[in-house]
């Protein structure tokens, strides 16, 4: 395809042309790559760039791909033939933070990390922390409705999203929601946009809660016997009614890797869960949350020191890396009722022995929230066969037990053929009637999601 001048003439930012396009761009981080190259990139230097990108690729039959930092790990944000990716990270300016208000206006580009440093200034912080903070944008997190450490208690990306800016598939650019703490006039647009993997509409602005920085945190850990107990732990500390800022759990594999990648003192155990409260209960609510813990295993810690919070977090942190050691990882994301965490990892390590695959689970273990990671080492041939049907079981544990087959990262194209199975067929039709409104020519991301 040859690019007019009217492409350079209209769009301020850089346009690539085919082989041009560097080739990082093909893909994000979930390691599909599509079998053919796409044909335009065009990096946005603003929103008027924006929206001439979608006018033109809507004029030369091509299709649009939105593009945030390109970090998902659903092949949401991969390109191939006919298509043209709208790289939107460079729209990357803090509009405004209004203190009194506790609210901020950011650009699509800008990083969650950006954004929590800046409000700090202020005595307030940006609380949606996906684990892909710095490489990520507050854009693709809202695309993807991003989860992290903090949802137990602050939710999703999307509870913090107030309003939006999208630019719609004819170039026309509409405001969603409201700077108001509620808000009810007509329809929610903000959450359709908020979750919908570029399908919709580019999102090229929010406007994002702000929360005020925690005045104390406090730190829980605990190793366990096993996972059942580890699950029976955290599901207790539910039911106290105590909130905890975060709740992560680690299984035995998990924990002994994260370990060994630190270079610490190993602590043998069946699983460890890390826990931590803040605000003005702090204390208190740790207090139960120690006792709780007390009830299932001798082997407490609990600390206000940001330096020993920081190992202990440090080890959960490390998780993912330790595993990246040893080959190839599929990062696997389902989701199940907080109840049925046992049942979920019992299950997993029974389709890891079926598989004879490597696989290691840790999680959010709060939001019942479990990142099961295959491990594909490279000199293994059949291992991407036997981790991908182990991929394919997992997913259909994560239904039998009430759960979902992703509870962050999105559908993107890997988990498109397992959307109708939970779905169900007349939802999805209506989410196709939703899309086909907005965007009745297929522009954007077309065979995803
Ligand atoms: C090391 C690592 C850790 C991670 N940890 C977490 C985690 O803790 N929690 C979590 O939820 N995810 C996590 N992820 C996944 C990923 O970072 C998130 O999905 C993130 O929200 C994607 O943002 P992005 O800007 O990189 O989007 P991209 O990867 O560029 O795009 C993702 C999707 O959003 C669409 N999109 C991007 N920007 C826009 C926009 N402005 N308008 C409309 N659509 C858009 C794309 O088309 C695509 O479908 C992690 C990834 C990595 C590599």
């Amino acid at each position: 395809m040859s690019v007019s001048t009217t492409w350079t003439e209209s769009i301020s930012g850089a346009v690539y042309v085919g082989e041009d396009i560097p080739v990082a761009y093909r893909t994000d981080r979930s390691g599909y790559v599509p079998s053919s190259a796409p044909e335009v990139l065009v990096v946005a230097a603003d929103v008027d760039d924006v929206r001439r990108a979608v006018i033109l690729a809507a004029d030369a039959g091509l299709t649009v791909v939105v593009r945030g930092g390109g970090s998902g790990l659903a092949g949401g944000a991969s390109a191939g033939a006919g298509s043209l990716i709208l790289d939107v990270s460079r729209l990357d300016r803090i509009l405004e933070i209004a203190p009194a208000d506790e609210l901020a206006v950011v650009q699509a580009g800008v990083s969650a990390a950006q954004l929590d440093a800046e409000a700090g200034r202020h005595g307030l912080r940006y609380v949606p922390d996906p684990a892909s903070v710095a490489i990520s944008t507050i854009g693709g997190n809202i695309a993807t409705n991003a989860g992290g450490l903090r949802c137990v208690k602050y939710g999703v990306t999307g509870d913090s999203v107030l309003g939006l800016s999208v630019v719609l598939a004819d170039g026309r650019l509409i405001h969603t929601g409201r700077r108001t703490a509620k808000g009810v006039a007509g329809l929610d647009l903000t959450s359709l946009f908020t979750g919908s993997e570029g399908t919709l509409g580019v999102i090229v602005s929010a406007t994002v809660r702000l929360h005020p920085i925690p005045v104390r945190t406090v730190t829980v850990a605990a190793y366990f016997a096993d996972v059942e107990q580890a699950a029976a732990a955290t599901a207790a500390v539910l039911s106290a009614r105590v909130r905890p800022s975060l709740l992560e759990l680690l299984d035995e594999r998990s924990l002994r890797e994260a370990q060994d990648f630190l270079g610490v003192r190993a602590q043998s155990a069946g699983a460890f869960v890390v826990a931590q409260t803040d605000g003005f209960g702090a204390d208190a609510e740790a207090r139960i949350i120690e006792s709780t813990f007390g009830q299932f295993t001798s082997r407490v810690l609990v600390g206000d020191d940001p330096d020993v919070a920081d190992e202990l977090l440090a080890v959960r942190r490390s998780a993912l890396p330790a595993l990246e050691r040893y080959g190839r990882v599929l990062i696997e994301d389902i989701a199940v009722p907080r109840t049925r965490i046992a049942d979920a990892v019992r299950r997993i390590t029974e389709i890891a022995e079926r598989h004879r695959s490597q696989i290691y689970t840790f999680g959010h273990a709060g939001d019942g929230n479990l990142h099961p990671i295959i491990v594909v080492p490279p000199e293994d041939a059949s291992a991407e066969r036997r981790a991908s049907d182990a991929a394919d079981e997992i997913f259909a544990t994560a239904l039998e037990l009430g759960g979902t087959i992703t509870g962050e990262h999105g559908v993107g194209v890997l988990k498109r053929r397992w959307l109708e199975r939970e779905l169900g067929p007349d939802a999805l039709r209506v989410q196709r009637a939703v899309r086909a409104a907005l965007d009745p020519s297929g522009l954007f991301n077309p065979g995803k999601v």
